[in-house]
């Protein structure tokens, strides 16, 4: 089960594509209570719990963050080995007082960044038009010696996609070891970008490659995800998109949605299932959205039907306004990435390497020992 928190709409940069309407709104420790009992009503006995502190920026409100661990821990239900905490960052607020608390309180961080300073500072702004790069790489520099394998998210827009083996050079010469590529769903994707794909998904599958024989292999969502998938025989059922089902979020006001990415302008409208701040089992409706049984008639004829994210109701809502049918990005961003993870594992395996941690949906837990000995603080 995963819960996500929007814990503020505030934040202090003004992203280019940031699609949270900002506001002053704020979650109240007393929302945050019905929440943290919503957590534990739902989640069926003996299933992991998964947790992230989200925003708005999460790091305006730390004190919010340690209240509700606290809410969390001290809940009747609560089993240390079943709860995983996480918060995502914009990385400008940062501090070595913020990593012993979120040591302190078991939370895993992750920073998004978009890759070098004349990448990030196309859309990661502050207020005054600023780029907020120069923060940002000091930050990641410092949270790596907290939290070793720490992710870092970087998103790509039309105007920056041709740079995203740049991106991963630039990650890796900082000691990033755990990157995630993530594409602007609402941005206006065209043609000519899906058909730069391969090529770009190539490149950085030859830079996944000689991580690997360098004997520094580097977490590339983009790629790692997909050798689990095929090694595996296609996604299983809890893998998938399970938006208001076994994934909710949560807007500061209380309001309910399938998922973090549709609370938007937190209005209450489409996407809303209901408020945790009623009482009663009809609080809210059910998302219309089943990803393990959707079937759509382009994709349920199509050979890569297995190996595909087509079921991502989000992604698909924002490209084609329905959260069963995939856009042309997607599908061209899944091929790519599909024949990508395929000729790697053709060439390690052929080479000696066993996969064994992408088999047991693990990839480079490995590294996680190597790089967690020379964790410093
Ligand atoms: S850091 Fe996140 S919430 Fe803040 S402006 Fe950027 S995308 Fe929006
Ligand atoms: S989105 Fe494209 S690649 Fe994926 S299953 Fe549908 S047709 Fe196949």
């Amino acid at each position: 089960m995963k819960f996500t928190l929007a814990l503020t709409l505030e934040c202090n940069l003004a992203c280019r594509y940031c699609y949270i309407h900002k506001g002053q709104k704020h979650m109240s420790p007393e929302t945050a209570g019905r929440i943290v009992d919503f957590i534990f009503q739902s989640t069926p006995p003996g299933e992991k719990i998964d947790i992230g502190f989200f925003g708005g920026e999460p790091l305006l409100e730390v004190e919010l963050i340690k209240t509700i661990v606290g809410m969390i821990t001290d809940h009747r239900l609560y089993e240390s080995e079943r709860v995983l905490f996480s918060v995502i960052t914009n990385g400008t607020l940062f501090s070595d007082e913020i990593a012993a608390s979120l040591k302190q309180y078991n939370i895993t961080l992750g920073i998004s960044c978009d890759g070098p300073p004349r990448i990030h500072d196309f859309s990661r702004i502050f207020a005054d038009g600023s780029g907020s790069s120069g923060i940002v790489e000091a930050n990641i520099i410092k949270a790596l010696r907290f939290f070793p394998f720490m992710p870092v998210n970087a998103v790509y827009r039309p105007e920056t996609l041709r740079f995203l083996p740049e991106v991963i050079d630039y990650f890796a010469g900082l000691g990033v070891r755990n990157i995630y590529l993530n594409p602007d769903i609402s941005a206006r994707w065209t043609r000519e970008d899906v058909a730069m794909l391969p090529g770009l998904y190539e490149s950085i599958g030859r830079k996944y490659i000689e991580f690997y024989k360098a004997g520094v292999p580097c977490h590339i969502s983009l790629i790692d995800s997909k050798i689990v998938v095929i090694l595996r025989g296609g996604y299983q059922p809890l893998e998938k998109c399970r938006m208001g089902k076994g994934e909710y979020a949560f807007a500061p006001s209380g309001n309910v949605y399938p998922c973090e990415r549709l609370i938007g302008s937190d209005d209450g409208g489409e996407h809303c299932l209901g408020t945790i701040n009623l009482e009663g089992p009809s609080m809210m409706k059910s998302c219309c959205h089943d990803a393990e049984h959707a079937v759509n008639e382009v994709c349920s004829s199509c050979g890569l039907h297995d190996y595909c994210m087509h079921w991502c109701g989000c992604t698909n809502f924002f490209s084609t306004g329905d959260y069963n049918t995939p856009g042309p990005f997607l599908c061209g961003s899944e091929k790519a990435a599909i024949k990508t993870a395929y000729g790697i594992i053709e060439q390690l395996g052929r080479e000696g390497f066993t996969f064994s941690d992408h088999l047991a949906g693990t990839p480079l837990m490995s590294i996680l020992g190597e790089v967690g000995a020379l964790s410093a603080p």
